[in-house]
């Protein structure tokens, strides 16, 4: 879509200081599991409410510091956020992402905005070698660029530099939940979710939320295997990501819904892409519902209660 010329820029206003903390919460479990440390350090100037393209910065944020987890052992990653003031309500910002890791060759970084380059490391790991082609046309789209310095053993600086406009006048319409859930209301018995994503973060994450509430989480890493898990627990209800490898969501939503009673389950997509008019093509698809990634908690609840026809009980003091 992107070499097509086909990929667009979709401004919107939001609150980007919201969104990195959003960011920072999506890996924290992933984080705790290597024992790293995350620090995120947002400069004082940096512009609370921006007009960018939201999904795009979320994307390459999601590729960076997703590679720095993937590939530092022991240690800390840091992202530090600065902005640099032009003229007009414009800025510069400048997205540093810093690990502790393996490191990449002065050889291998030559080529490593190419796509399906991976350095040795990379390919021990896994992955596509497809993320920071992707992230650097992004960045080049938003009006810069992608750097990166780095020493083997040592470890890695990715920095992202784009321009975008602070928006003064705007109160970002951020949602909070309104009071902390703490269960279902009059609950018949367990309802269980089955949550596939390719990505062990995200499902963890949604596990973390869901599971308090007293929900039965199950977890499938692709579509074949959510259409196996299907065919055994029957879940009351999926939630789906789009992009993955072996089966995609698409798929494997046809496929459950021509199995017995697949007609009528609730399937929510979920998916972190940047491309806006996707999000019909998902819903014309049969699907009951669209989570945009990083999934917001209060939107993930409403949801949910709205698929399965359920109300919450909620903590009565909410600090
Ligand atoms: P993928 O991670 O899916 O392979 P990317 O395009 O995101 O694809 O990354 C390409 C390659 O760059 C990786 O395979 C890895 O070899 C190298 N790389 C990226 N980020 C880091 C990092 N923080 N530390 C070490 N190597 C990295």
């Amino acid at each position: 879509k992107i070499e097509a010329g086909r990929a667009t820029i979709n401004q919107s206003t939001f609150d980007l200081h919201g969104m990195l903390q959003d960011l920072k919460s999506m890996f924290q479990v992933r984080l705790d599991e290597k024992g790293l440390v995350f620090e995120l350090i947002i400069e004082d100037r940096v512009p609370q409410t921006i007009v960018s393209d939201e999904s795009k910065i979320r994307q390459i944020l999601i590729n960076l510091i997703g590679n720095a987890v993937k590939f530092t052992k022991h240690g800390q990653i840091r992202c530090i956020v600065d902005a640099k003031y032009c003229d007009n309500d414009e800025w510069n910002l400048m997205f540093q992402v810093e690990d502790s890791g393996i490191g990449i060759t002065a050889e291998d970084i030559q080529t490593l905005f190419q796509v399906f380059q991976q350095a040795p490391g990379g390919i021990k790991e896994g992955g596509s070698g497809l993320g920071l082609a992707i992230s650097q046309r992004f960045a080049k789209m938003l009006g810069g660029q992608i750097s990166v310095a780095s020493e083997p053993g040592v470890g890695s600086c990715f920095t992202l530099e784009i321009k975008v406009r602070e928006d003064k006048s705007a109160q970002p319409g951020r949602k909070t939940p309104r009071h902390k859930i703490s269960g279902i209301k009059d609950s018949k018995g367990t309802y269980r979710i089955l949550v596939v994503d390719d990505v062990k973060e995200s499902r963890e994450l949604i596990a973390s939320l869901l599971t308090p509430v007293g929900f039965d989480v199950i977890e499938a890493s692709d579509g074949r295997e959510a259409v196996d898990i299907w065919n055994k627990m029957h879940p009351h209800l999926i939630i789906m990501d789009i992009w993955m490898p072996v089966m995609n969501g698409l798929e494997a939503t046809v496929k459950i819904r021509e199995k017995n009673g697949g007609k009528a389950v609730p399937i929510i997509a979920a998916t972190a892409s940047a491309f806006e008019e996707e999000k019909q093509t998902i819903l014309s698809t049969g699907m009951n519902g669209y989570l945009r990634k990083p999934i917001q908690e209060q939107d993930l609840f409403d949801l949910v209660a709205q698929c399965l026809g359920i109300e919450y009980t909620y903590h009565s003091s909410e600090k």
